[in-house]
């Protein structure tokens, strides 16, 4: 109780009213599945109201981590309110906003029912085998600041043995669970059907792998085995283990995405996932990401990054660390845990440097600006998106390669981007967060020398990347490409459209865009004579670089010819290789780099 009317003393003095310092009683929702077949649950909240005359809730419009305005809302239907067997008024006051008049009850029941059937990390997906709900698209919450417990109790649909989520089980009950705050309630998906799970404990703490939908072909007993390395190696990059127990849950329902959140991930893979060798690393690779998320984002983070506006667009310089540093973690995790080979390592470095240096965009918006639209551009991209701006998931983790090695460099090895990610975590996690200035300068008393003009360089310009350092540190190379053999390429891209041959790309500096050939142009033949719709490639390997073709197209049905001068295949020239001549000390920065100290 002391406590209480300290807390309540403290919230009046920072300006908030004195309703919302006695109001800590919980928000206790229940969840019920009456008929899964419809794709709904239906939730039952009982809200405390603090004895005023209304109050409002409202629904989150958009999932950190995933940053677009989703409008979740358009999912909730049938919203009432009652006192007992008294129906109280509701009334919709925005689009994701309910005003409830309470008639001065202390406590309301607040019922609606939601839709879901989407299989994304986003949004909830409710069928007859299992349902997997997010907190965003499902929990309506006061219209206050308050950090107010949520509670949540489940009752299943007979068929369903399990629940599965991060969230903290309130004593003896293995249906109900509480969540400290609003956020917390967000940040826990829950699965519950009759998912595969395995359990393994590492620093006493928990974690468990949980695979739901179809898991016939998933072997389990693998999957946990490489799960316990990297929660291993993600343990020696950071120090400790940041979190109470994690869940690795994976719905096995052929979609993709993943999301990471502060004591789970979820995500989406297919029926296959642990069958091949690339549908495996391509699984184990983004459950490395999202779990090192665990401490790079969901606590090391960017300062706007919290207390969330779950209504409006939270804007954030810093993503290309959030996700592009992840990444790069992403990558070495499962190399550290011996999982992937070298040339898998090589090769995963590669392809984000490949994708950074083909994208005509990263000419055109710096790396932080990239993560500033995310609300407008990452999310939404279109045929036009790769010649304006750059992905920040590879620049980012190409901008990590080339400091990781600075560090290196600086601190004759002494230090690593790993000593960086260390200190940035002590100083800046949790409440706090960081500015990207003092990102900066963490890394570079990292480093031991400044680094702020050469981050305004990387970072904040639109300036190339310089490779040199870091492949002259490891005895690298990029594999040299011979002109002389290039194919002709006009650019661009092309789908077999139900067998048309459809432009879907046209980008800046190829022959295809000088020429005037636009996205949606249907090419029909070159120099009159028929291409089909698989057979641009072999048709192209009938001409030499520099050859002038004339295009056949159909633009909104009405043809054209257009004039294209073939341009040389650039080919893959940012693939990396050891270096011929690579010192046997270069060769060893670079296994130290991929196997930890
Ligand atoms: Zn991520």
């Amino acid at each position: 109780m002391a406590r209480l009317v300290t807390k309540a003393l403290i919230i009046l003095l920072v300006g908030i009213s004195a309703a919302h310092a006695q109001v800590l009683e919980p928000i206790r929702y229940t969840l019920r599945f009456p008929a899964p077949h419809t794709h709904y649950v239906e939730v039952e909240a009982a809200i405390p109201t603090g004895g005023r005359p209304q109050v409002e809730v409202y629904m989150a419009t958009w999932t950190p981590g995933s940053y677009l305005i989703r409008e979740y809302e358009r999912h909730v239907e049938a919203v009432t309110a009652s006192v007992g067997a008294r129906s109280l008024g509701v009334e919709k006051s925005t689009k994701n906003r309910w005003r409830i008049t309470t008639g001065g009850a202390a406590n309301v029941t607040l019922r609606y029912k939601v839709y879901g059937r989407e299989m994304t990390v986003r949004n909830n997906w409710v069928e007859s085998s299992f349902a997997m709900i997010n907190g965003a698209p499902t929990f309506l919450t006061l219209v206050e600041r308050a950090a107010r417990p949520h509670e949540v109790r489940i009752e299943s649909a007979p068929a369903w043995k399990s629940v599965q989520t991060a969230l903290a089980p309130i004593a003896g009950s293995r249906n109900a669970f509480r969540a400290e705050d609003f956020d917390t309630i967000i940040d826990s998906p829950i699965v519950i059907g009759n998912p595969v799970t395995r359990e393994f404990t590492v620093d006493g703490k928990k974690h468990v792998v949980v695979f739901e939908g179809d898991t016939a072909f998933i072997d389990a007993d693998r999957a946990v085995a490489d799960v316990q390395k990297i929660v291993h190696a993600g343990k020696d990059v950071m120090g400790s283990l940041p979190y109470p127990h994690y869940y690795f849950i994976t719905m096995v329902t052929e979609a993709s995405g993943a999301l990471e959140h502060k004591n789970s991930y979820l995500g989406m893979t297919g029926r296959y996932a642990t069958r091949s060798r690339g549908a495996y690393m391509g699984w184990l690779g983004t459950l490395a990401h999202e779990y090192f998320h665990a401490w790079n984002v969901k606590r090391l983070r960017p300062i706007e990054l919290g207390p969330f506006d779950y209504e409006n667009e939270n804007y954030v310089k810093t993503l290309w660390v959030a996700e592009g540093f992840t990444d790069y973690y992403a990558d070495i995790l499962p190399r550290r845990a011996a999982i992937s080979t070298r040339d898998e390592f090589l090769d995963g470095l590669s392809s984000q440097i490949e994708q950074v240096q083909v994208t005509p965009g990263r000419l055109v918006t710096p790396v932080n600006m990239a993560s500033f639209d995310t609300w407008i551009k990452q999310y939404r991209p279109d045929e036009n998106t790769a010649n304006t701006t750059v992905n920040y998931y590879p620049k980012g983790a190409v901008i990590a390669f080339l400091l990781d090695a600075k560090i290196r460099k600086a601190t004759n090895g002494t230090r690593t981007l790993d000593t960086g990610m260390q200190w940035a975590m002590q100083r800046y996690s949790g409440d706090k967060g960081y500015t990207p200035a003092q990102f900066y300068t963490v890394m570079s008393e990292a480093a031991g020398v400044d680094l702020k003009d050469w981050f305004a360089r990387t970072a904040e310009s639109t300036e190339e990347l310089d490779y040199t350092e870091a492949l002259e540190f490891y005895g690298l190379r990029f594999s040299p490409v011979d002109p002389k053999t290039a194919p002709p390429f006009i650019g661009g891209g092309t789908r077999n459209d139900n067998g048309r041959l459809v432009i879907t790309a046209v980008r800046r500096g190829t022959p295809g865009l000088d020429a005037g050939l636009n996205v949606d142009d249907e090419i029909l033949a070159i120099d009159d004579v028929r291409v089909r719709a698989d057979g641009l490639g072999a048709r192209l390997a009938q001409y030499r670089p520099g050859d002038k073709i004339s295009v056949l197209v159909a633009r909104r049905d009405r043809l054209m010819k257009i004039d294209v001068t073939l341009g040389a295949d650039p080919g893959r020239p940012w693939r990396l290789e050891q270096a011929p001549d690579a010192t046997d000390e270069q060769k060893a920065r670079f296994e130290t780099l991929m196997n930890g100290r």
